[in-house]
C-alpha cells in the first residue's frame, strides 16, 4: 500500500477507536483467514458475577462464601472480584489469609481461620488428587448454561462448589456473523472447561472451541495454525495472552485490558469493542484493493 494510502487508514481507524500499529499489520490482516479469540474479556464483558453457591451436608452457605471470599481477595483474577463482590453484597466479613498460592489457568489456595482452603477448576482438583464426582452433576448443569464452576475444598475435603456468570457482550453475536461474512473462520480459546466453552460458542456461532487451554497454550495453537498454512490473528485482552498475540500473523488486543496485551498487538480496541475487528478488516480490505 502506498504511505498515504496507509496514513489514510490509520487515521480513519483511530477515529473509530481502532489503533494500527503500521502499515505491515494492516497489511497482514487483510490477508487473514483465521481469527482465535479469547473468551473471558474479549466475548464476555469480563466482569463475571457470583450466580451460585451450592454446598454439602458439613458446611453452611456462609462459611463456604466467607472462606472462598477470603481467599480471593489476595487473586487478581476477574473471577476472584466476583466471588468477593458477592460476599460483600451479602454483608460476609472476611478474614485473613496465610500461605496464599495462586495457580495461573487453575486456582487458588491458601490457610483462612485455621482451615486450607483450596478453589479452582477441575485441573487443580486432579492435581490435589480430589475426587469431584461429588459435585459432578452440579457442575455440570451450571457449565451447561455458560457459567463457570469452581470447586471449593476444606481440609482436603470438596465441600461446595460456585459459579460465576459472564454474560457475552451485547454486539458480540453480530460482530461473530459479520466477521463470518468477511471470510473468517472463528475459533475460541479459553482456559475454561468445555461444557461452559460450547455453551457460548453456541450461543455465539463460533465455529471451533479450544477449552482448558492453559496461557502457554494458547501461543502453541497460533503456531499449530499457522504451521498448516492459516493465517492467523488472535484477539485477546490479559497478560497470560500477550505471547498468543504476538506469536500470531496479527495480534489484536482489547483496549480495556492488559498493558501488555496492547505492547504485543499490531492493532488494538481502545474500547475493547469486537466490533472493531470488524471495521479493521474492512479498513484492511479497502485500503490494499485502493492501491491494486
Ligand atoms: P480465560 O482464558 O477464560 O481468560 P484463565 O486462563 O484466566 O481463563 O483461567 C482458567 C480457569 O482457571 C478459570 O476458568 C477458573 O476455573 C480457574 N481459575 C483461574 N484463576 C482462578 C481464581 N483466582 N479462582 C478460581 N478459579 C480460578
Ligand atoms: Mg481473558
Amino acid at each position: 500500500a502506498t504511505p498515504m494510502s496507509i496514513m489514510t487508514a490509520t487515521g480513519r481507524g483511530a477515529q473509530a477507536g481502532v489503533l494500527i500499529r503500521d502499515a505491515e499489520a494492516l497489511e497482514r490482516f487483510a490477508g487473514v483467514d483465521t481469527l482465535i479469540v479469547d473468551k473471558t474479556g474479549t466475548l464476555t464483558e469480563g466482569r463475571p458475577r457470583l450466580s451460585d453457591v451450592v454446598v454439602g451436608e458439613e458446611v453452611t452457605r456462609e462459611r463456604l462464601l466467607t472462606l472462598a471470599a477470603s481467599l480471593e481477595r489476595g487473586s487478581e483474577h476477574p473471577l476472584a472480584e466476583a466471588i468477593v463482590e458477592g460476599a460483600e453484597a451479602e454483608g460476609l466479613t472476611l478474614a485473613d489469609v496465610s500461605d496464599f498460592d495462586a495457580v495461573t489457568g487453575k486456582g487458588v489456595s491458601g490457610t483462612v481461620s485455621g482451615t486450607r482452603v483450596k478453589l479452582g477448576n477441575a485441573a487443580m482438583m486432579k492435581d490435589a488428587g480430589i475426587d469431584t464426582s461429588g459435585f459432578a452433576s452440579e457442575a455440570e448443569a451450571l457449565q451447561s448454561e455458560g457459567k463457570t464452576a469452581m470447586f471449593v475444598v476444606f481440609d482436603g475435603v470438596l465441600s461446595g462448589i460456585m459459579a460465576v456468570a459472564d454474560p457475552v457482550k451485547e454486539n458480540a453475536a453480530s460482530a461473530i456473523r459479520a466477521l463470518h461474512e468477511n471470510g473468517l473462520k472463528i475459533i475460541m480459546a479459553t482456559g475454561d472447561n468445555r461444557r461452559t466453552a460450547e455453551a457460548v460458542a453456541r450461543k455465539l456461532g463460533i465455529d471451533a472451541v479450544r477449552a482448558d487451554v492453559l496461557p502457554e497454550d494458547k501461543k502453541a495453537l497460533v503456531e499449530e495454525l499457522r504451521a498448516k498454512g492459516a493465517k492467523v490473528a488472535m484477539a485477546g485482552d490479559g497478560v497470560n495472552d500477550a505471547p498468543a498475540l504476538a506469536a500470531a500473523d496479527v495480534g489484536i488486543a482489547m483496549g480495556t485490558g492488559a498493558d501488555v496485551a496492547m505492547q504485543s498487538a499490531g492493532i488494538t480496541l481502545v474500547k475493547g469493542d469486537l466490533g472493531g475487528i470488524v471495521r479493521a478488516r474492512r479498513l484492511a480490505h479497502a485500503t490494499l484493493s485502493n492501491i491494486k
